[in-house]
């Protein structure tokens, strides 16, 4: 008597059985072999997600695990799910092929999440999972061809195309939850996915075939019986799943500790009582690895307060050290469950919020803390008013490395900083762009000396009273191979950054130093000195050797500096500048009107020159107030017995106006642009030809011939 399967492949059995009880029996093992292929890929899919969190050696180790994991439990619920293929039939299995099988599995698996847990191509997830659904395929086929039943089997050539098309899909959909999740189940989606394509191929395999008994078909006693196999496969794979989740047990507990570690390290800020910027990073891992669990986001914030360098200065630094302590407190009371603050150094705070609703959370937050800035800090008993501006980024959608993740936020921070003080700004992809030119260019700096692209310009200075002229400033300028002519305004700064000024500023000593002592240039010969230059201290012997190379006369060099220089560390900034002035050298306070303006400052410092911004020349003769500003700075100058020289003079008017007024030099486009050396002799002549009559001669610093580069970030 012959017996149907239950299946719709119309195939037989040998053994006479009741048919309600194979139907039974078949499904017993399909629902157990989705079961244990659901439990294994779950635990499997967590040792994903932490090979996802973490970098390097510990990457590999949770790849391994994932792949072992995961491959033992397809391995075992394919040749379960082949065993369910003809339950009541005798059946036995080859050994080879077996073991062959689960290297398969467990290859295909470590291929499938290496590729899947790449972030390129776009695509790595899907691809990571057509690998696996191939190495599933492989297996099966494996599997089946291992198999010897007491009959012949036939295949139907389309239940085999879907079994194709269908493991294919179903796995690459199963890695693309892992990878792609959009809820916190998306992960068990994962493993529902994958037990879906195992009990999915079942079913169409056990459509493709049909086995038609044949008693002349004798199963070698070589082979492994088929319940032998269905045993050694449950053993093997709870020992395998067993190890597997305890690993994750053993490593959920030891974050959990972790976490402990970083409530401990905390309090390490010992003035503000925050969490210091070693806590803030432990923590950033903690949260980035619990977000790839929970598939939520994490955002960064760099929170940086504007103008408390100001306070700093006027009320002294134990003041200042006061104020951010009653920020810290204000900011810490303004946080809730799930935010994390802490200081990283000086006016600089971290922020960390996971949530998964970003970034709506992330500008509620950001909202939050500069709020805490609405009302006044009393300093000294006197109301301080202070802003912050604050960046922020999102994990994973703005980032997939963490370590780029606060990176990401104070470019954000930097850049909206840059517009406009005490703002919010979120990181944007174009933000990367500037930021990549900007140390493209950096890096360029570097050897802009080494390859020759540096030029020196100079613009001629005058006396006011005759338009005789007394000397030069040496303006560098970069001519970057590819960008043309770059205006210092933008590669002074970035060379400061870098340090690249140091080398910079020395070759511009260098060559102006030679220009004059080679007689090309008329008078003194002005060189700009970076802040960053004086961090050296042996600057005033470097100053002295350039000058005994080239043989130029101290008294013919003059130093601009601002007074930045001597902001930073005044005690350091005075000793150089006495220094270079006891050996003869000349030293001129630039862009006067700009900064502190700090009458201590010309009185700490015999200033030889006082160069008078631009920006208040410009609006000579009609603004009243720029008018009221510059007389009050010929004024000191006078009384202090300092010479002022103004910038930036572009019209007759304006030479009228100063010369009038007491003021002794001039520097401007009215008298000369700044030039090449070789074009000097004709600025000489040309400015010996301007007269204070005749109409404006000005024009638009564009005409330079910069380029413009947008590397505000
Ligand atoms: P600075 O020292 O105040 O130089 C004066 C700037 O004003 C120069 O800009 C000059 O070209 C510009 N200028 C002169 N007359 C006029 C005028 O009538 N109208 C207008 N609109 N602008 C005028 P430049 O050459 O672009 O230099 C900008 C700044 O870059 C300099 O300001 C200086 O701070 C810095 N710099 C230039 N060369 C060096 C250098 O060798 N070392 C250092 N550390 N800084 C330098
Ligand atoms: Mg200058
Ligand atoms: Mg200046």
């Amino acid at each position: 008597m012959l017996t149907s399967l239950p299946s719709r492949q119309g195939s037989n059995t040998t053994m006479p059985q009741d048919s309600t009880f194979v139907f039974f029996y078949h499904h017993v093992l399909v629902a157990m072999a989705g079961a244990v292929c659901l439990f294994g890929t779950w635990v499997g899919m967590r040792h994903f997600a932490r090979a996802r969190a973490t970098e390097g050696l510990t990457r590999y180790g949770w790849l391994f695990m994932a792949s072992v994991g995961t491959g033992a439990a397809l391995w075992a619920s394919t040749f379960i799910s082949i065993l369910a293929l003809a339950p009541m039939q005798a059946s036995a299995f080859e050994l080879g092929p077996i073991a062959g099988a689960l290297l398969i599995a467990i290859v295909a698996c470590l291929l499938g999440f290496e590729i899947g847990s790449r972030h390129t191509p776009h695509l790595a997830p899907e691809l990571g999972g057509l690998v696996m659904g191939i190495g599933i395929l492989m297996m099966h086929y494996v599997g089946l061809n291992a198999w010897r039943t007491g009959g012949t089997i036939s295949w139907n050539s389309y239940g085999l195309a879907a079994t194709l098309v269908l493991g294919l899909g179903l796995s690459a959909l199963s890695v693309n939850r892992a990878n792609r999740p959009v809820t916190r189940y998306c992960r068990h989606g994962a493993a529902i996915v994958m037990t879906f394509m195992i009990c999915v191929m079942h079913y169409t395999l056990s459509y493709s075939l049909s086995i038609a008994p044949d008693s002349s078909v004798v199963l070698s006693p070589e082979l492994m019986p088929a319940t032998m196999l269905g045993a050694g496969v449950v053993g093997a794979v709870l020992l395998v799943m067993g190890s597997g989740f305890s690993s994750y047990i053993i490593d959920l507990r030891s974050r959990t500790e972790s976490a402990d570690r970083i409530h401990q390290l905390s309090f390490n800020d010992t003035m503000t009582g925050l969490p210091n910027r070693i806590a803030f990073n432990e923590r950033l891992a903690f949260d980035v690895a619990d977000a790839h669990e929970q598939a939520h986001k994490v955002a960064a914030f760099s929170i940086d307060l504007d103008g408390f360098k100001d306070v700093n200065d006027v009320f002294g630094h134990s003041a200042g050290d006061l104020l951010l302590i009653d920020v810290a407190e204000r900011m810490r009371q303004s946080i809730g469950p799930g935010e994390f603050l802490a200081r990283q150094s000086g006016d600089e705070f971290l922020g960390l919020r996971v949530s998964g609703n970003h970034p709506e959370d992330a500008e509620d937050f950001a909202r939050r803390i500069a709020q805490v800035f609405q009302n006044p800090f009393q300093v000294h008993g006197q109301p301080v008013t202070l802003t912050a501006s604050i960046g922020f980024a999102i994990f994973p959608t703005d980032t997939p490395e963490r370590d780029q993740l606060l990176s990401n936020a104070k470019l954000a921070m930097h850049r909206g900083k840059s517009r406009q003080r005490g703002t919010i700004s979120k990181y944007h992809r174009e933000m990367d762009d500037a930021a990549r030119t900007r140390r493209a260019l950096a890096r360029d700096l570097q050897t802009a000396v080494e390859r020759d692209e540096l030029e020196l310009h100079y613009q001629l200075q005058t006396s006011l009273s005759d338009g005789a002229i007394c000397g030069a400033e040496a303006l560098m300028r970069w001519r970057h191979p590819v960008r043309g002519l770059v205006s210092p305004a933008e590669f002074i700064p970035l060379a400061e950054e870098t340090e690249a000024i140091i080398p910079m500023g020395e070759w511009a000593l260098q060559t102006a130093c030679r220009d004059a002592a080679d007689g090309k240039i008329p008078g003194t010969v002005a060189v700009n000195l970076s802040p960053i230059q004086f961090s050296r201290e042996d600057l005033a012997e470097r100053i002295w050797s350039i000058l005994l190379e080239t043989g130029l006369s101290p008294s013919r060099l003059e130093i601009e500096v601002t007074e930045s220089t001597l902001m930073t560390d005044t005690n350091h900034g005075l000793r150089i500048l006495r220094k270079l002035k006891s050996m003869g050298m000349s030293v001129a306070l630039d862009d006067f009107g700009t900064g502190y303006s700090s009458l201590a400052m010309l009185h700490s410092f015999p200033f030889d020159k006082i160069k008078l911004d631009q920006s208040f020349v410009k609006r000579l003769p009609s603004d009243a107030a720029a008018a009221a500003i510059v007389r009050t700075v010929l004024a000191l100058g006078k009384s202090l017995g300092i010479p002022v020289l103004a910038e930036g003079i572009e019209t007759a008017a304006q030479w009228r106006f100063l010369a009038n007024e007491g003021c002794e030099k001039g520097q401007g486009y009215l008298f000369a642009r700044p030039v090449p050396l070789g074009k000097l002799p004709e600025a000489i002549r040309g400015a010996q030809s301007v007269d204070a009559n005749q109409p404006s001669a000005a024009s638009s610093h564009q005409a330079a011939g910069y380029v413009q580069l947008s590397l505000a970030v």
